[in-house]
């Protein structure tokens, strides 16, 4: 039995909303700095920044960067692994960033992540990997900030940040209160610039998420509202004739943050582990797996499943097909296994008899689709 209730939930304990909000940042880290330089503590920042802004010349001026700091860029290529993470907190140990004054994450689902748990393991010590699952960091992180500049991912809201064991094959984060930010800045004039295909994917995944949430069996209150206000700014947006505009990119951004919220107090159902299947065997990236495996559930998700494909064409989106069509028979194994293994979503959306509707003939059909 999956529990239904909601108890206790942590969101986001400040945040500033808006165009040009990321002026806000100086004032807040002048204030961190502050107060921290009093005490023993490093006073140092912790930047880790989408590489895409590795070519903006101002990027350090944008985040008020100042002598002391650091600031990493996170190659977003690959989505984070706990090797990566280990590494990342050994180099700014090693450069004498062992307790900054603050860790901030600016950019999408990948960058917010690292920077989530760079700030646990940073005060927490150990390695990425101990911390896998569910309430296991056992102090808060440093004080950490999430910027994002691209929308869906709902992670500048989450309790967790997902990262990939490549050595156990377990893609699962650091569910916990301590990963939730401390502050995050929405200021929707940053994904201006995200590429229309990229942007739509990552946008779909916070409609995505709530279309499951919203036809699964074990709801709530908070958790369908959220989901609900979730899916209709989506539909503002993606069925507008640009879903670009600047109205619209604060829409999403606003989604996204929402969606987050909601997935904290719901369960997703079958596309995210068919889209998790595609990740870890295909290496296909979160969003865009998604939207792939959007093709194949139209007997579960009738009329999300209509809407999506008239959300893509209404933005000229095209998404990959035929990514599953020439695998042998250990591939679909594969598939089929890192899929059913997500019983809660499962369960969810199907019912505790879950593995009769998802046989291993059904399951390939469903991949030979996409
Ligand atoms: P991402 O961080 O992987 O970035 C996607 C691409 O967008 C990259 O190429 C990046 O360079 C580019 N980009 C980002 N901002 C840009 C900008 N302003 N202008 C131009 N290009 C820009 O994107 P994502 O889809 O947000 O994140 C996916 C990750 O999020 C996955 O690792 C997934 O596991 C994770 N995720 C986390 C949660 C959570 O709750 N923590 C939830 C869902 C997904
Ligand atoms: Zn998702």
């Amino acid at each position: 039995m999956l529990d239904t209730g909601v108890k206790l939930v942590r969101n986001v304990s400040r945040y500033n909303i808006g165009p040009s909000s990321l002026q806000e940042l100086a004032p807040l880290l002048g204030v961190l700095r502050t107060t921290l330089r009093t005490g023993k503590q490093h006073s140092g920042v912790v930047f880790l920044v989408d590489r895409y802004f590795q070519e903006d010349q101002s990027i350090k001026k944008k985040v008020s960067f100042t002598e002391g700091d650091t600031l990493r860029f996170i190659d977003s290529r690959d989505e984070p692994t706990t090797d990566s993470i280990d590494q990342l907190v050994a180099d700014l140990r090693n450069s004498g960033y062992g307790s900054p004054a603050g860790v901030v994450g600016m950019g999408g689902g990948t960058t917010m992540d690292c920077a989530k748990a760079v700030s646990n393991l940073l005060t927490n010590g150990g390695r990425a990997s101990d911390y896998q699952g569910w309430d296991l960091v056992r102090i808060p992180g440093t004080f950490k900030i999430g910027i994002p500049t691209i929308s869906g991912t709902g992670a500048e809201a989450t309790r967790t940040c997902v990262m990939t064991n490549r050595a156990t094959g377990l893609k699962l984060g650091m569910n916990s209160d301590f990963t939730v930010f401390d502050h995050v800045i929405l200021d929707p004039d940053l994904s201006a610039t995200v590429p229309r295909d990229q942007y739509f994917y990552t946008g779909m995944d916070a409609y995505i998420h709530c279309v499951e949430a919203l036809s699964g069996s074990y709801r709530n209150a908070i958790g369908d509202a959220y989901s609900r206000e979730t899916i209709n700014l989506c539909r503002q947006v993606f069925l507008d004739d640009d879903m670009m505009t600047a109205a619209n990119r604060e829409r999403l951004m606003v989604a996204s943050y929402l969606g987050g919220c909601a997935i904290a107090t719901s369960y997703v159902g079958v596309v995210h582990p068919l889209s998790a299947a595609l990740s870890v065997v295909l290496g296909l990236h979160h969003c865009v797996a998604n939207c792939i495996v959007m093709r194949a559930v139209q007997e579960f998700y009738p009329s999300a499943f209509s809407e999506f494909w008239k959300m893509a064409e209404c933005q000229g989106i095209s998404v990959p097909i035929g990514v599953c069509l020439d695998m042998d028979d250990k591939g679909y194994r594969a598939l089929y296994e890192a899929t059913l293994m997500h019983e809660k979503p499962l369960t969810n959306a199907l019912g505790s008899k879950f593995r009769e509707a998802l046989s291993f003939e059904k399951v390939v059909e469903l991949f030979r689709r996409m």
